[in-house]
């Protein structure tokens, strides 16, 4: 385990627990002496040791066009100072000492992008579930397919969606894992180092087409969430943040929910859930709650900030002013409401009444990418037949993605922009290619939203922590995830009789 408070926990307990006894059993105060001299050279050892891997690095790029996304919303030609996992200055011809330099060679300089619904889960069963509607989808591929993971093909699944994220300048997911193995997903987080709010999939309620691998008592489902959240919350330093995730009102009993709810709100949890996503999901909700989907959730006590709901597709004009109203986060996305045929989100309404909308590429089954840049492009296009060419403009669209997705985490205050004082997440993006030049007079949100695609990402960093640079991945093993992965694959398809 890597988490500094476990280390920490684990060293107390180790060393001053067995101390603590040899102290009682003294009797000579010399030697009381003498030990509390130890224990306090003990404690400024392990103090320093935590402080010189986290404070000494200090990596200043040079040459960047820094987007910055602060509240002018400025462009600027110049330097970013990174100190730890922070960034700490910016501007023009920042003369600094640095451990390290990179010359962003005029480049963009982003804050880095953050998707607010992923299903790490998911990425080893792309192409598995093509050109289907969602409950199909579900039910005839995704669900048996999750309920044949073991702890290793879950890993490699998240490592591989990580590997992608970061190759895309994602820097923050909000993701859903499944019911079972969800700590073998949390450990890939931790190792990868990418930022995340996760939880495991709850589903309680049960007919015949969920499969026996995925069925659970609502008892043994929160106090799995519960175990999950004591033992993982604010592991990697702080990087990964556990949450609450019923799959959808239909797969979950009234008794989870609300009890969801309550301990959502007990311990300053998010809960993630899937929501209106499709018309088939709302009447089975209506036919068997007699409401509508959101006005339930709102009965049980599940919409506010800390509730963040995939997709908000199917609304009326109530559900819409009653998500406004407890500023419920929107994750809006546009490939997978398309691939599966859902419907297109009332995006620039919600968004003109005031509502909170992130983007994000949900699971690679259903996209078939977790690719931020495509979902910003098709977040605009997607919209423009409808509402003509000047809604979802680019800047606003590239806000969605970076200020956006901060917003609907609460973590405003350190990230989504380029600022000092906030977390280095933060990619490159080249300008080099020819579908991107030349570029001086170019609109740099155009080129961000309109032209670049995640080939083009030079370089991630999160929380200080370079992950990806020149396109090789730095805390994920290619060729040892490949092959593994494959391995991982066959062994699902062979569990489930595919
Ligand atoms: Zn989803």
């Amino acid at each position: 385990m890597t988490a500094n408070h476990l280390d920490y926990e684990e060293y107390f307990s180790r060393t001053f627990g067995r101390w603590t006894k040899l102290w009682q059993q003294m009797t000579i105060p010399n030697e009381r002496v003498l030990m509390l001299v130890r224990w306090v050279w003990s404690f400024f050892l392990f103090v320093s040791e935590q402080l010189k891997g986290d404070t000494l690095m200090r990596t200043l790029f040079k040459n960047a066009t820094l987007v910055t996304m602060n509240e002018q919303r400025d462009v600027i030609k110049g330097d970013l100072l990174v100190e730890d996992a922070n960034i700490v200055a910016l501007g023009s011809n920042l003369v600094e000492s640095a451990d390290r330099i990179i010359d962003v060679q005029g480049d963009l300089l982003i804050p880095g992008l953050i998707q607010t619904h992923i299903h790490l889960c998911q990425t080893l069963f792309r192409g598995q579930a093509d050109d289907l509607e969602l409950l199909d989808w579900l039910k005839q591929r995704i669900w048996p397919l999750e309920g044949g993971h073991d702890p290793e093909s879950l890993y490699d699944s998240a490592r591989l969606g990580i590997g992608e994220l970061f190759l895309g300048g994602t820097t923050t997911i909000v993701d859903m894992e499944t019911v079972h193995h969800t700590e073998h997903a949390f450990q890939a987080i931790i190792d990868s180092g990418i930022r995340a709010i996760s939880g495991k999939c709850m589903m309680d309620h049960h007919d015949a087409d969920v499969p026996l691998t995925l069925q659970e008592s609502t008892e043994a489902s929160l106090q799995m969430s519960v175990d999950l959240f004591e033992r993982f919350n604010g592991a990697g330093n702080g990087r990964l943040q556990v949450a609450f995730t019923p799959r959808f009102v239909i797969s979950c009993t009234d008794d989870l929910l609300r009890e969801v709810a309550r301990l959502a709100k007990l311990k300053k949890a998010y809960v993630h859930t899937h929501a209106s996503e499709n018309r088939g999901e709302i009447e089975v909700v209506e036919s068997t709650r007699c409401m509508r989907n959101i006005v339930c959730l709102e009965h049980l006590g599940l919409l506010g900030p800390r509730t963040i709901l995939a997709h908000c597709i199917w609304l009326d004009d109530q559900e819409k002013e009653l998500l406004v109203r407890t500023q419920t986060r929107i994750a809006h996305c546009p490939s997978s409401n398309l691939k599966l045929a859902s419907g297109i989100a009332a995006i620039p309404q919600l968004l003109a009444m005031g509502a909170q909308v992130s983007l994000a590429a949900d699971g690679a089954p259903c996209n078939n990418n977790l690719d931020a840049f495509i979902e910003m492009r098709h977040a605009a296009l997607i919209q423009k037949p409808l509402h003509g060419p000047t809604v979802m403009p680019a800047r606003q669209v590239f806000e969605l993605a970076t200020l956006g997705g901060a917003k609907a985490i609460g973590r405003e205050h350190d990230l989504g922009s380029l600022e000092p004082g906030k977390k280095a997440d933060l990619a490159v993006v080249s300008l080099q290619g020819l579908h991107t030049w030349p570029h001086e007079y170019t609109d740099v949100y155009a080129q961000l939203v309109y032209q670049a695609h995640a080939s083009d990402v030079r370089l991630t960093m999160v929380d200080g922590q370079i992950v990806m640079q020149d396109r090789q991945l730095k805390t994920i093993d290619v060729d040892v995830l490949k092959p593994s992965a494959t391995a991982s694959l066959q062994r699902v398809m062979q569990r489930v009789g595919c």
